[in-house]
């Protein structure tokens, strides 16, 4: 992988709440991996529209487009206003943290932005002031 970590801007939500559950084997193995890489060395994170690094190995992933493309635009563009992040933009990882958890914090708006996702009770038993 190169040293900028693409995701799409609903991820940089769900990667703050992963508890090792995931779509597949494979799937679960690459996204640990990759949130240790970011965790680890604060790398930067591009933003983009469409299947990222976390998709690239989910059984969901057809040949570069999601299976729940509806449902996952709806989320993206929700969290795109919810936490200011939006595809092109570049931050480090920590920034990305920052921005994420401090609005989940003060608002607890967990339910609202993910309403459509089928992990959303795993998420939801997660205390934000853990993360
Ligand atoms: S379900 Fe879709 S958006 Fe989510 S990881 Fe899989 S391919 Fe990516
Ligand atoms: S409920 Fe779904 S969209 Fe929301 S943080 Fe969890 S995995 Fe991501």
């Amino acid at each position: 992988m190169n040293k900028v970590v693409l995701l799409r801007v609903h991820h940089g939500l769900c990667s703050h709440f992963f508890s090792g559950k995931g779509y597949s084997e494979e799937f679960v193995k690459n996204m640990t991996y990759i949130l240790n890489l970011l965790n680890t060395q604060n790398l930067k994170v591009r933003f983009v529209n469409g299947c990222d690094d976390i998709c690239s190995c989910c059984p969901k992933n057809i040949e570069g487009n999601c299976e729940n493309f509806e449902e996952v635009q709806i989320t993206d563009e929700t969290c795109s206003k919810e936490y200011g992040l939006y595809p092109g933009d570049e931050l480090l990882w920590s920034e990305v943290r920052a921005k994420v958890i401090n609005k989940i914090i003060s608002e607890e708006n967990l339910p609202q932005v993910c309403n459509n996702c089928q992990w959303r009770l795993i998420c939801e038993s997660i205390n934000p002031q853990d993360l």
